[in-house]
């Protein structure tokens, strides 16, 4: 039986990034994927929702080009099966990539479904009846998550993520059940592509957990765009009716659409890993329970990314998966979550990170606002890219800024000053202090830091 300091089950953001870190540490890796390296961020998640993003902005551009004095011949149209080509392309750019990266830190990947036998042995079924068992004295489990379903929809035909980006046309009508960062990415894409979108959201509004000043912005901008918010509603019954498909709310209200996404969160992939045999713990919803080294209920066994419940992110994934290994190897590392930026790739954009000022207040914080409009900027003027707001949460008397909250262009990107800023624990003096470029959409952060700032100076300090 072979045998490993190192094994990982799962090759998404979380394992393959694991792997090589503990390869680069010098332990003998094995990282073994039932499906393709990459996991749900290349394949399903990250990079073709991106990918589909970018082919949304580009008709926007094109249709718009008027207003910048170009003048653009015929009817800009999408072409699905051309954004699905380009996709896949970029898709298996970056496979390769991955691949070349682990095959030169010498990390074996071995193709199967992999479950637990013991604390340190390994059981991997490549199909066909063919079997590998391995041994390991350390095991970190990274096997990620799948789409959550509604059981209202048993027999229905629905999309999801796994199954949106094999779509062959763009849908006259899509109603998105679920309003969370998932569903208003898709509403941007296919809206730009031109079709009539419904989001239906339990809560009282999108992005339940998001700063509300920001979601009204968001909503506003949507509803600009004519896509319809249905908040408060519950989706309780699907039908087919002659092609189409009726959603039936809870009170009797219908709503009609020739596609249905579903996008109402995640599930753990815990089952069939062996994990009850050899007694990991899971929380009621089957997340595999850590502590901030990463460690299970069972010694020298790890889990880290989606599996866990956490963060749902691709990058929180890898970095627990850098912690994981650091551990695993006999270093002493820990997970903090306070300055690990999210973003909502919709348009607009919006990026956060740490806490929002209803979550500072929450935890008992004296906090200040400081926000700045994007429309002031001399850039937005002249991308006509106007609606957009940075707010900045501060602690009173230190200065200190402890969250950001931005919506507008760019967003994605501008939060990783304020990520910087929060995990370093700069003050918004710092922030304002340091000299931004003209005309750029980053002014924005240095006008709401010194905002900010300013209402201390007037509140008498
Ligand atoms: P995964 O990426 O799910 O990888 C798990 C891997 O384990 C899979 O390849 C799976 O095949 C394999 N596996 C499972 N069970 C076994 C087994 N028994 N044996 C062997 N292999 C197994 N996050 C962001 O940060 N930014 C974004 O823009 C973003 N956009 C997203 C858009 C969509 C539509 C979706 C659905 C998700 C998005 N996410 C985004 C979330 C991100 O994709 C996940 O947080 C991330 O992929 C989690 O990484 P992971 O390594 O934990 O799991």
């Amino acid at each position: 039986m072979k045998k490993y300091t190192i094994a990982i089950i799962g090759a998404g953001p979380g394992g393959y990034v694991a792997a090589v870190r503990a390869a680069q540490l010098g332990a003998k890796v094995c990282l073994v994927e039932k499906e393709r390296v990459g996991g749900t961020c290349l394949h399903r998640g990250c990079i073709p929702s991106k990918s589909y993003i970018c082919s949304a902005k580009a008709l926007k551009n094109v249709r718009e080009a008027g207003l910048f004095g170009v003048e653009v011949g015929g009817e800009a149209k999408p072409d699905l099966g051309k954004i699905r080509e380009r996709t896949q392309r970029i898709i298996s750019n970056l496979e390769n990539g991955i691949q070349h990266l682990l095959k030169s830190n010498g990390i074996e990947v071995i193709n199967g479904e992999a479950s637990l036998a013991s604390t340190q042995k390994i059981r991997i079924d490549g199909g066909e009846g063919s079997r590998t068992d391995i041994e390991s004295e350390k095991i970190i489990i990274a096997a990620g998550s799948s789409p959550a379903p509604l059981p209202a929809f048993q027999g229905i035909d629905v999309l999801t993520t796994d199954t949106v980006f094999n779509m062959e046309g763009i849908p006259s009508s899509l109603a998105i059940i679920g309003g969370g960062v998932v569903g208003c990415e898709f509403a941007s894409i296919f809206s730009g592509f031109g079709s009539e979108v419904t989001i239906l959201e339990l809560e009282s509004r999108l992005l339940p957990g998001e700063d509300p000043e920001i979601v009204k912005i968001l909503e506003r901008e949507f509803k600009k765009k004519k896509i319809k918010l249905l908040c408060g509603v519950k989706v309780v019954k699907a039908e087919e009716r002659d092609g189409r498909k009726a959603l039936c709310l809870e009170g009797g209200k219908e709503i009609e659409a020739e596609k249905i996404l579903v996008s109402v969160g995640r599930r753990p992939n815990s089952s069939g890993l062996g994990l009850e045999g050899i007694g990991i713990a899971l929380d009621p919803k089957g997340n595999i329970i850590v502590n901030e080294r990463m460690e299970t209920s069972v010694a020298g066994v790890y889990a880290i990314g989606d599996i866990t419940g956490k963060w749902l992110l691709a990058h929180a994934a890898s970095k627990e998966g850098i912690v994981a290994v650091e551990n695993a190897m006999g270093f002493q590392s820990v997970m903090d979550y306070s300055a690990v930026p999210s973003a909502v790739f919709c348009d607009p954009e919006i990026g956060s990170v740490g806490l929002s000022i209803q979550d500072a207040e929450k935890k008992g914080f004296r906090v200040k606002t400081g926000t700045f409009s994007t429309r002031m900027l001399g850039k937005a003027q002249v991308t006509n890219e106007l609606a957009g707001e940075v707010r900045l949460t501060i602690e009173e008397g230190s200065e200190r800024l402890l969250g950001a909250r931005i919506i507008g262009p760019y967003a994605s990107e501008l939060i990783h000053e304020a990520a910087l800023a929060v995990s370093k624990g700069l003050t918004v003096r710092d922030m304002g202090e340091t000299v931004h470029s003209h005309p750029t959409f980053s002014e924005a952060i240095m006008e709401a830091a010194w905002a900010g700032y300013k209402t201390s100076i007037h509140g008498g300090k």
